[in-house]
């Protein structure tokens, strides 16, 4: 019986998971649960999967949790703040922690269950694009199993050779890997007119044509910073260079990523695009179990397309790549300026072709550092936040 923390059980990867798990009870229970501010979802959770222990954002959220708990004759302990969120990370109840909190406040638990030598299945990728080099080290130190519930590197894993239980480096030669080949659906604004992006509404930026997904990570897909922060969640899950990662276009998000070798073979992974393959690929590793997808109708599929993206239509890819290649903490800048532009996108304070704009100033701005402990990290984060920020205050004037 292998016990699951969900972090971000509220969001739509936690959903998913519980979703999944609800399918084996044989095999999986849940020890622990978190959600930010969505208490009665959250409680609804803890009443159909009883875990022992719920994390919340704040003490009010958690009396009113505590309460509604009481009321339905439920003994999980309730807790809230970060401190309480990497306990439920490390506590030793736990095999396998499930990272789905979104953005940077993901950072601090899923590098204590890194530390702790779990079972990480990383759907989180803020966390790692900030802490890329720290986080690495954690897991190789303490033996953890990282496995990527991003579709994208999912894929890739799958595609990849594995030697000795260990996925090798795109960058060592025996690997045999000539390049990644990551596949992108372009989002709700890949083929709209380019004058016109600058009055698009939140509503139609987070209507996904192929994925249901959260706000954030929804907006991300449409300015396709999504996929530049997966380039950089690439680079450190695979240990390949930049110039070996390459960013393809494929509106119908049927593969899901490519593995080119050097002798001439290609390796994809399809499946009709829902988390749930990921993330039960994930849970049974290296085993299979059923997830509730739909199986795949290869003959259904009329066309596959693939072609290259346009970096004058998305700037923020080009933003992610020179980040990479600047290195440091360049990532974690653009990380954090992204979340507040996107933000203030959500809260109409900017229109969505600024977003760019305020990241390229931040980055441009602050000068980045050595990012050789997680206070640099943090320090940077902070002040990307501020300055970007300031960047909203005097456009939105
Ligand atoms: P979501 O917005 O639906 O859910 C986010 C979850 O994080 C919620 O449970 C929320 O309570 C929690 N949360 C938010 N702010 C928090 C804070 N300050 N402190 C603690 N918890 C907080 O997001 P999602 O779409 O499920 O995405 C979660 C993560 O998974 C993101 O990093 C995203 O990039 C990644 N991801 C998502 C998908 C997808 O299909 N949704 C695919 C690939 C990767
Ligand atoms: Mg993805």
């Amino acid at each position: 019986m292998q016990r699951i923390t969900i972090l971000g059980a509220t969001g739509s990867i936690g959903v998913s998971t519980l979703d999944v798990l609800a399918r084996h009870p044989e095999r999986y229970s849940v020890y622990a649960l978190s959600a930010h501010s969505r208490v009665d979802e959250l409680a609804a959770q803890c009443i159909a999967h009883r875990p022992q222990r719920a994390v919340v954002g704040t003490a009010e959220a958690a009396g009113r949790l505590a309460a509604l708990l009481r009321a339905a004759n439920v003994g999980t302990e309730v807790e809230y703040g970060e401190a309480a969120l990497c306990a439920i990370s490390s506590a030793p109840e736990v095999d396998s922690v499930m990272a789905a909190i979104v953005g940077a406040a993901g950072l601090a638990p899923t590098l204590a269950a890194a530390r702790a030598g779990k079972k990480i299945l990383l759907a989180n990728k803020e966390a790692l694009v900030m802490s890329g080099q720290l986080f690495m080290d954690a897991v190789a130190e303490s033996g953890a199993i990282l496995l990527p519930i991003d579709s994208e590197h999912n894929a890739i894993f799958q595609a990849m050779p594995q030697f000795g239980g260990r996925t090798p480096a795109v960058r060592d030669a025996s690997a045999g890997v000539a390049k990644i080949l990551l596949t992108a659906s372009g989002g709700p604004f890949l083929t709209r007119d380019v004058a016109t992006l600058e009055d698009v509404t939140p509503e139609q930026a987070c209507k996904h044509p192929n994925w249901s997904m959260g706000r954030k990570i929804s907006v991300d897909s449409a300015t396709m910073m999504n996929k530049g922060l997966e380039v950089i969640e690439a680079h450190w899950l695979f240990g390949a260079p930049a110039d070996r990662i390459e960013v393809v276009i494929h509106p119908q998000s049927v593969i899901h990523s490519m593995v080119s070798y050097v002798d001439g073979s290609v390796l994809a992974q399809l499946g009709n695009p829902d988390m749930r393959t990921p993330i039960a690929h994930a849970l049974a590793y290296p085993e299979r179990i059923a997830s509730g997808v739909a199986q795949l109708d290869i003959t259904e599929i009329a066309t596959l397309q693939f072609h290259r993206p346009d970096y004058a239509r998305f700037p923020c890819l080009a933003l992610a790549f020179d980040a990479l290649r600047a290195g440091g903490t360049a990532p974690a800048l653009l990380n954090a300026a992204n979340e507040v532009a996107v933000q203030a996108f959500l809260d109409r304070q900017i229109g969505f072709r600024q977003i760019d704009r305020v990241i390229a100033q931040v980055v441009e701005q602050l000068p980045h550092g050595a990012a050789d402990s997680i206070e640099a990290v943090m320090a940077q984060d902070a002040a990307a936040r501020a300055a970007a920020e300031r960047c909203i205050g005097q456009l939105a004037r």
